[in-house]
C-alpha cells in the first residue's frame, strides 16, 4: 500500500519505517527541514534501538522516504498517518494545533476520494470528529476522507521491537471499509487487532497510560511507607506481583515517571474530566504524587548532607528511562534544577542525552565525557536513570573514586547486600539504608 505519515518523530519515524519493513511504500514528511535532510543523509535524528539501521535499508530499497512537501505525501497515498506532538498546553489540556495545522494541510492537498486519514498521536475524545471537520473544510469535495484512530502505545527503548510484538492494535472507525484496509495494512505485524468506535479508541489511549501511572504513583507510596515502617520494598513487590490479579510489571518504586506521555496524558485526562464536571480525584493524587517523588533524593539529600551549598555532586542518567535520548519531563532535570537552585555544582553525565539536555542546562552544569568523570571527586551521587552502564559498576569502584562516597541511588540499581560490602553510604527507594559510620564524611562532624 502506499502510506504517508505525517511527523518524524518517535512515534512517525519508527512507525514509517516499522510499516516500509512489513513491504509497504512509506513516504515521511516532516515540517522541520533539518530533520527531512538528516534522514535523507541515512542518519537518524533520534536515538532508538535498531531504528537506524530499518531506516537505511527501507530507503535503500525504495520502500521509504522523506519530504517536507505536503502535494508529495498526498500524491499517491491510499492511507496517511498523523503522527505529530500534541503537548501539554500551560493548563494540561492537550495542544491540537500542529494536528490541525496537518489536517487542514491535508485537506486542501489531497486529490482522491476516499483517502484514510489516522491519527495516531494520543488526542482528546472528540478529537476524531474534528477532524473530519477540519479536513472537508478544505477538501475539494465533501466527504473526500475516512477518519480513524489508531492510538500508538510504543515504548521509546524498545519501539521497533514494540511495533512488531505489541500487545494489540487498536483501529477506532465505525466505517467498515477503513476498519478493512486499515488491519489488511497492519496484518504482517500478527499483532492481534481490536476494532472499537473512534471515541473507544481514544479513550483506550489515555485510560492505559493513566493506568500504568497509577500504578507507579501507587507502588511509590508503598515504597516510601517501607523506608518509614523497615519493610524492603523490592520484597513487597514480588510477593504482590506473585498474584496473578496484580502481576510484577510496572511494579519497580524509583523517583517517578517522566516522558513525553504520562504526565502529559494524565493532565489531559484530569483536563477532559473537568470539562465534564467530572472531579478525577485519584489520578490527580497520581500526579501529585509523582511530582513529590521526582525530587524525593534532593529532599534525602538535605536531611543527609544539611547543608548542600557549595558541595559537588555526580549525577548518572539524564533521559527519562534507558534506551532513549528523550529528556521531556525527565526526573533528572528537576533533580539538577533543585540542586543548582541549593548551590550544588553538579556535573552530569548521560550515554545519549547528553546533547538534548545541554539544550535545557546550558551552562548551569558541568558535562563529564563518562560516567568515571562524573563520579570522581563529588561529595554526593545521584542516580537518576537506570542505564545498565550504570548498572554494571561496582560500588566499591564508586567508592573509591568519591571524595565523599554518598550515593543516592533513584533506581534501584544496586543490591544492598553489596552496598554492605562496600564502604558507601547508600540511600535507595523503599529499601532500608546502608551506611557506613567508619566513613568520616564531612557532614557527619557537622
Ligand atoms: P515528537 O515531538 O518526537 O515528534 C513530532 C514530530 O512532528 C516532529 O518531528 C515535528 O517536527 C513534527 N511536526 C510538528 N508539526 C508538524 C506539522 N504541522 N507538519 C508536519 N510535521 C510536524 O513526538 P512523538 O513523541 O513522536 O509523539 C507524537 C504523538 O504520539 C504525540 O501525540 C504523543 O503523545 C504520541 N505518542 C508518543 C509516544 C512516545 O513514546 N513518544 C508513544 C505513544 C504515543
Amino acid at each position: 500500500m502506499n502510506v504517508s505519515v505525517i511527523g518524524t518523530g518517535y512515534v512517525g519515524l519508527v512507525t514509517g519505517a516499522c510499516l516500509a519493513e512489513i513491504g509497504h511504500h512509506v513516504i515521511c514528511l516532516d515540517t522541520n527541514r533539518e530533520k527531512v535532510e538528516m534522514l535523507r543523509s541515512g542518519r537518524s535524528p533520534i536515538y532508538e534501538p535498531g531504528l537506524e539501521g530499518l531506516l537505511q535499508k527501507n530507503a535503500r530499497s525504495g520502500n521509504l522516504s522523506f519530504t517536507t512537501d505536503y502535494q508529495t505525501a498526498c500524491d499517491k497515498a491510499e492511507i496517511i498517518i498523523i503522527a505529530v506532538g500534541t503537548p501539554s498546553r500551560p493548563d494540561g489540556s492537550a495542544d491540537l494545533s500542529a494536528l490541525q495545522d496537518v489536517a487542514e494541510k491535508i485537506g486542501s492537498n489531497v486529490r482522491r476520494d476516499g483517502t484514510i486519514v489516522v491519527t495516531k498521536s494520543t488526542v482528546p475524545v472528540g478529537t476524531n470528529r474534528k477532524m473530519s471537520f477540519w479536513l472537508d473544510a478544505h477538501a475539494s469535495s465533501a466527504g473526500s476522507f475516512r477518519v480513524a484512530s489508531n492510538p500508538e502505545f510504543l515504548r521509546e527503548g524498545s519501539a521497533i521491537h514494540d511495533t512488531f510484538n505489541g500487545d494489540r492494535i487498536v483501529i477506532g472507525t465505525e466505517d467498515d471499509y477503513t476498519a478493512r484496509k486499515l488491519e489488511e495494512m497492519v496484518a504482517p505485524f500478527e499483532v492481534p487487532v481490536l476494532h472499537t468506535s473512534i471515541e473507544s479508541a481514544e479513550m483506550i489511549k489515555y485510560s492505559s497510560n493513566a493506568f500504568l501511572a497509577t500504578k507507579i504513583s501507587f507502588i511509590n507510596e508503598i515504597a516510601n511507607l517501607c523506608e518509614k515502617l523497615g519493610a524492603n520494598v523490592e520484597d513487597v513487590t514480588k510477593g504482590m506481583g506473585m498474584d496473578q490479579r496484580i502481576g510484577s510489571s510496572f511494579l519497580q518504586a524509583g523517583i517517578g515517571y517522566g516522558g513525553s506521555c504520562f504526565p502529559k496524558d494524565t493532565n489531559a485526562l484530569v483536563q477532559m474530566a473537568g470539562e465534564m464536571e467530572h472531579e478525577f480525584d485519584l489520578l490527580e493524587s497520581v500526579i501529585h504524587v509523582n511530582s513529590k517523588q521526582q525530587v524525593k533524593l534532593v529532599e534525602k539529600a538535605k536531611e543527609v548532607v544539611k547543608n548542600l551549598t557549595g558541595k559537588r555532586a555526580g549525577l548518572l542518567g539524564l533521559s527519562f528511562k534507558p534506551n532513549t535520548d528523550d529528556i521531556r519531563e525527565a526526573a533528572s532535570m528537576e533533580i539538577i534544577k533543585r540542586l543548582v537552585d541549593e548551590g550544588v555544582g553538579v556535573t552530569v553525565y548521560d550515554p545519549v542525552a547528553q546533547e538534548n539536555a545541554k539544550a535545557i542546562l546550558g551552562d548551569s552544569v558541568t558535562y563529564a565525557d563518562n560516567c568515571f568523570d562524573a563520579i570522581e571527586d563529588q561529595d554526593m551521587l545521584f542516580i537518576a536513570t537506570e542505564w545498565e552502564e550504570f548498572k554494571v559498576l561496582r560500588l566499591k569502584t564508586i567508592s573509591r573514586l568519591m571524595k565523599t562516597p554518598i550515593l543516592f541511588d533513584g533506581r534501584n540499581c544496586f543490591s544492598l547486600d553489596e552496598a554492605e560490602s562496600a564502604a558507601i553510604d547508600y540511600y535507595s527507594i523503599g529499601r532500608p539504608p546502608v551506611l557506613h559510620s567508619t566513613i568520616k564524611t564531612p557532614h557527619s562532624s557537622e
